[in-house]
């Protein structure tokens, strides 16, 4: 009943956003403007940004200068509007000279708008230099400062960002939207025995002296401005390819982790040359919140997938393939994000299928295309198109992971109507044309029109493209990817369940941790607590090492109220930080009609050890799971 309300409000929207007259003004989207920043990126725009920053373990801030090269656009504009988040800024200077600055009121999705008034004399000057002299504040929401006993050593401090989508403006005073691309250099200041490492280039043969110099010269979006400092070392994995992490997980991750030279030399020859020189895995502390996060030249991977069996480095093939797909050709606003993750996921699942097999390729688009499924139940149907023409609420949570599972299944679909062999060129000929450069859906689609639809005639139309764009839902055309691996585990936990086989005929052990988890998510929801607690026993799955396997189990214990595994239930929440395993498992509980106080107190209790970014995810959570959502 919810379902088809929420079908018909969006056709209602869809429907009258066609008719302009007929639409509050609200709803309507400035398609190719940024939302989520107060920049005025029109009138001035930045191409360098240099920062020389100290990192304080000790007051939790980052302080120092970043000095932003800017260049004039509107010859009449005399104020230039930066996003900031809880920065606390001490004196500003144009070429030198002391400018006079102020804030907006603060936001709680955007921050503050820092406006400053050029100096008089500068009219006339089309490029100059702002410098400006600041520090974080300890609660800054991009960054994560780790105390030595959350850490894996347990002796050294250790801090962490997380820009994306919106959270550089806590870090640094800059126009925060993917529209703008810069280019950077850093120097940074941390205590003699750790090392500090960027999204640029990170020497391994670095000394570790404290006194660190970074360089990026190609222009990235601001989200993807990234550092950590911590007790972190270096180990090669390939030619262009390596590990920095703390040294007690050094050996496990280069063995995990041990296909990414190949992984990046597969991509390359079917996307093109890799243009940013190195690539380097950062492996972070449990807390990190998000399983993996495409900081040029230094992805920052959650240990979480430390499986033992390279079993869960899809993540890495997701994280590298966004050298193409997001830090190469961007999103120009946040509203343009399936183009970055979308087309990502898609390329992931071809990386996998070459270098694991398509069996494997295939159970993880099965599982991608099942999430989407139910991601529709979820998400509101005005944010289930890929390029929603209504206004987003908060670039982090809106759209969920629709527009990664609903993109990677659009660019599938057209795979198969084109075939792989012109496919592959076009995306190729796309990467190229747009290389370093942030596009909207608009831009995309005029260029699939031109150098695909229209060349191919007759496959795939610009009605159907749009429908992926602008409508809710999957088209009934859909490439639906199937795996029979997958299947046998779906017939094999019904089969179980009423008892038409046992235990011991259900081949856990052969079975990939896909598999697993299909199985779990297809049990019945009848079980009894006997049952379930055979299933534990056989498999050990309250006790396994693998995080998705965990996740999976847990969603279910919590939902299906099995108490005798609540204990080990309680140790997954604090082994682990990354959103994905722990907030789903919070969310059940609080539903599941008796333990809405437990998963708060569960949660108040391991929240120290969570990323600002986690915390609120999960809270957003519990008020969702509150009103019934
Ligand atoms: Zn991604």
């Amino acid at each position: 009943m919810r379902v088809i309300t929420l079908l018909l409000t969006a056709f209602m929207l869809i429907a009258c956003s066609q008719d302009e007259e007929a639409v509050p003004q609200k709803e309507i989207v400035d398609l190719g403007h940024d939302y989520f920043s107060f920049a005025n990126s029109d009138q001035f725009v930045t191409s360098h940004i240099a920062l020389d920053l100290t990192v304080d373990f000790e007051l939790r801030e980052l302080r120092g200068l970043a000095t932003l090269n800017m260049q004039r656009l509107d010859p009449t504009a005399t104020d230039i509007i930066l996003d900031t988040r809880d920065l606390h800024i001490d004196g500003i200077l144009v070429n030198g000279t002391e400018a006079a600055f102020e804030y907006s009121e603060q936001d709680p999705v955007l921050g503050q708008a820092l406006k400053i008034t050029l100096p008089a004399g500068l009219e006339q000057q089309s490029d100059f230099k702002l410098s400006i002299h600041y520090k974080t504040d300890p609660t800054a929401s991009a960054l994560q400062w780790l105390p030595p006993e959350l850490t894996a050593g347990g002796e050294h401090p250790y801090m962490f960002s997380q820009s994306q989508s919106i959270h550089a403006r806590s870090w640094i005073p800059l126009q925060d939207t993917p529209s703008v691309r810069i280019t950077y250099e850093a120097n940074i200041h941390t205590p003699a025995n750790l090392l500090a490492v960027m999204s640029a280039d990170n020497d391994p043969l670095t000394p570790r002296s404290g006194e660190y110099h970074f360089n990026m010269p190609q222009p990235i979006p601001s989200y993807l401005l990234a550092i950590a400092v911590g007790n972190i070392y270096f180990a090669p994995i390939g030619a262009q390819t390596g590990i920095y992490t703390e040294p007690e997980m050094l050996d496990a991750s280069t063995f995990e982790f041990s296909s990414t030279q190949k992984m990046l030399e597969t991509a390359s020859e079917i996307y093109g040359p890799y243009q940013w020189g190195r690539y380097d895995l950062l492996i972070l502390p449990p807390s990190f919140p998000y399983g993996g996060m495409e900081n040029p030249r230094l992805s920052f991977i959650t240990p979480s997938v430390l499986a033992g069996d390279q079993s869960l480095v899809s993540l890495i093939a997701h994280e590298l393939a966004h050298s193409w797909s997001g830090n190469m050709v961007s999103n120009d606003t946040w509203r343009d994000i399936w183009l970055n993750e979308g087309i990502t996921s898609y390329l992931d699942s071809r990386l996998m299928e070459v270098l694991f097999g398509e069996d494997r390729a295939n159970e993880e688009r099965v599982i991608s295309y099942r999430d989407l499924l139910q991601g529709l139940t979820e998400i509101s149907p005005v944010y289930q198109a890929l390029a929603p023409t209504v206004r987003l609420d908060d670039p982090d949570e809106s759209q969920g992971s629709l527009h990664y599972k609903k993109g990677q299944l659009f660019l599938e679909t057209m795979e198969e109507a084109f075939g792989r062999e012109v496919f592959d060129p076009f995306l190729t000929g796309y990467f190229n044309h747009f290389a370093f450069q942030s596009i909207s859906s608009e831009q995309f689609l005029d260029y699939l029109d031109e150098n695909l639809l229209t060349a191919q005639p007759g496959k795939f139309s610009r009605e159907q493209a749009e429908q992926w764009l602008y409508q809710p839902g999957v088209p009934d055309y859909a490439r639906i990817p199937h795996s029979e691996t997958l299947d046998q585990a779906e017939r094999l936990a019904g089969a179980w369940a009423v008892g038409e086989v046992s235990v011991d005929n259900i081949p856990m052990s052969d079975w990939s941790p896909h598999a697993a988890v299909h199985f779990i998510n297809n049990l019945p929801s009848d079980l009894d607590e006997d049952q379930l607690g055979e299933l534990d026993s056989s498999f050990g799955f309250s006790a396994t090492r693998n995080a998705e396997i965990s996740r999976a189990w847990f969603i279910q214990v919590a939902k299906r109220r099995y108490q005798p595994a609540y204990e080990a239930m309680e140790t997954h929440l604090n082994r682990y930080g990354r959103t994905r395993l722990i907030k789903p498992v919070y969310v059940a509980l609080a539903k599941n009609g008796d333990d809405t106080e437990l998963a708060h107190q569960l949660f108040k209790a391991a929240k120290s050890s969570y990323h600002p970014l986690t915390i609120t995810a999960i809270e957003i959570g519990f008020n969702k799971a509150k009103q019934g959502l």
